[in-house]
């Protein structure tokens, strides 16, 4: 057997207002936004995305679409319309003949690793959070543990197929491959970082390494690691002064942009910085990296040593050793909340260099302010293998940086979204103050991740810079999305808040 025996076929099912199942299918992971389609169709087969498009289409109805609905904006969450609920199309298998391994859009990351693992011991350097789902991750880049070693998941794209709208209205489905003969080969481009929800609907990916030549499947994609390595570095948020606070903070960022160079020792680990609020308590490091590495344990403890350089207050450090699939797919890793704690902002950038002395006690100064208590604060390791490939070779522009920034808040109640939502922006704003309130691309940034969109970067209340949001998410490639845009998606059928404009 090749793989996951794909998903018994229904549907469409057709939902409507009044309906008892409507109400359930309303929302993704961020319940700040909620749908208000004229019917949600759950499909589980390409025909018959082709026929709800076409039907859509054809009665003037926008479609939006949704996979595993942990998008950070409101996209899916149209007023009226259909909106396309791809969940259950969720088959992985290996296609022998594309010398690929096939995965459908609903198929969560979780759900990925596993079959991959489970049938063939490789894997994709994907996010951490096992409720992605493949639709929207794979479309806007995709990076995640593995990648400083491994590279960015579109890196691994083979194909895609994507049910198009031609200008007439007649919808049909494409296969675009990387083959540099291949007709539709910029359709593939504009899903290695374009983002979801542009030019089509995405029914189905195909991923391989660059190069691969050969024909077995486990030797397709990079073998996944047998164990993970996981440690933690923690010191009191009580404990904190601001110099050793911005110590840590400086190291961090000193650190990442000595050892990210591609192929280096410390490109094979991943590692993170967390801090939330000074009220919520929690300011750690976290590293993790295939225990069958050489000196697994020594890498992290260099990486710890380094951050905790001049900080001058005691940290607790831990390290274990777990199952590699244990980890990577252990359920909900990564989902921030509970079922009752589920709004959320975030705000994204890329860092080239490691912020400045005033950007360093602008963190502290936001993440120990009364009022700000929902504030949270995370730099996550990039580069590494991500930097080998050329900013055009792929929709993913950014390939020079050392790291991710994200700014998020999480809360409960309606009631105070405008609250947290407002101490956010003013947190990323004073951060970027030299540069209008975003990353502009320059010396020390690099714009911002598209699968972490924020419509304020659209907003000229908050994006001060004179620099488009497109600019800041796509850079140069933007030029080339918008030509693939007027190509496959004439008519403007698909399209949200952030989404590339036609020519
Ligand atoms: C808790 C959490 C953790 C995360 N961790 C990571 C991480 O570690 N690494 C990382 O890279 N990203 C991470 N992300 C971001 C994630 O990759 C993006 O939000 C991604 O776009 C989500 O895809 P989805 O299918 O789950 O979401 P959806 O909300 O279903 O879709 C997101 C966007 O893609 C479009 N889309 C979805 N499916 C299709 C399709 N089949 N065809 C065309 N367009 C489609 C939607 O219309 C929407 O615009 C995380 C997000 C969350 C909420």
């Amino acid at each position: 057997m090749n793989g996951a025996a794909p998903v018994p076929e229904f549907g469409p099912a057709t939902i409507e207002a009044g309906d008892p199942r409507y109400e359930s299918l309303l929302r993704g992971a961020n319940h700040r936004f909620v749908a208000k389609p004229d019917r949600v169709c759950v499909v589980t087969t390409t025909e018959q995305v082709v026929a709800v498009v076409a039907d859509a289409v054809a009665t003037g109805l926008r479609v939006t679409v949704r996979s595993g609905g942990h998008g950070y904006e409101g996209f899916t969450a149209g007023d009226g319309g259909v909106l396309l609920d791809m969940s259950e199309m969720t088959a992985v298998h290996f296609d022998p003949s594309r010398r690929a391994f096939a995965i459908e859009p609903g198929a969560t990351l979780g759900h990925v690793y596993r079959v991959l693992f489970k049938n063939w011991g490789v894997t994709i350097p994907g996010g951490e959070c096992t409720e992605v789902g493949v639709g929207g991750h794979f479309a806007g880049g995709g990076y995640g543990p593995l990648s400083r070693r491994l590279g960015a998941v579109v890196d691994y794209l083979y194909a895609v197929e994507v049910v198009v709208v031609d200008a007439d209205g007649t919808a049909h489905a494409v296969v675009a491959t990387r083959e540099p003969d291949d007709p539709h080969r910029d359709l593939w481009w504009a899903h290695t970082g374009g983002g979801g929800g542009n030019f089509g609907v995405v029914t189905r990916y195909w991923v391989r390494a660059p190069g691969a030549t050969s024909a077995e499947p486990a030797e397709l994609l990079p073998r996944a690691p047998s164990r993970w390595r996981v440690a933690y570095c923690m010191w009191s948020w009580e404990a904190m002064t601001e110099e050793a606070f911005t110590t840590v903070l400086r190291n961090v960022g000193t650190w990442f942009e000595h050892n990210s160079a591609p192929g280096s020792r410390h490109a094979q680990h991943s590692a993170s910085f967390y801090a939330s609020h000074r009220s919520g308590g929690a300011l750690l490091l976290q590293a993790m990296v295939d225990d069958d590495i050489p000196d697994a344990a020594a890498l992290l403890d260099e990486y710890f040593d380094a951050v905790c350089e001049g900080v001058g207050i005691e940290a607790v450090r831990t390290q274990s050793v777990k199952p590699w699939l244990y980890v990577a797919a252990y359920p909900n890793w990564g989902d921030p909340g509970t079922q009752d704690i589920r709004r959320a902002k975030l705000k994204a950038a890329y860092l080239r260099k490691g912020y400045d002395e005033d950007q360093l006690s602008t963190v502290w100064d936001h993440l120990t302010r009364e009022g700000c208590e929902h504030n949270q604060f995370i730099l996550i390791g990039y580069g590494g293998q991500v930097n080998t490939v050329a900013p055009d070779a792929t929709a993913t522009a950014q390939r020079d940086s050392v790291l991710k920034a994200a700014f998020m808040a999480v809360w409960a109640d309606e009631a105070e979204d405008h609250e947290h939502i407002a101490r956010l922006r003013e947190f990323y704003r004073d951060v970027y103050a030299k540069t209008g309130g975003v990353p502009v691309p320059g010396e020390a940034s690099d714009g911002s991740y598209i699968n972490y969109p924020d419509v304020d970067l659209a907003d000229p209340d908050w994006n001060t810079s004179g620099v488009p949001w497109s600019t800041l998410y796509y850079k140069d490639n933007y030029p080339r999305l918008r030509q693939i845009k007027g190509r496959y998606d004439p008519r403007n059928e698909f399209h949200h808040g952030l989404s590339v404009e036609r020519p």
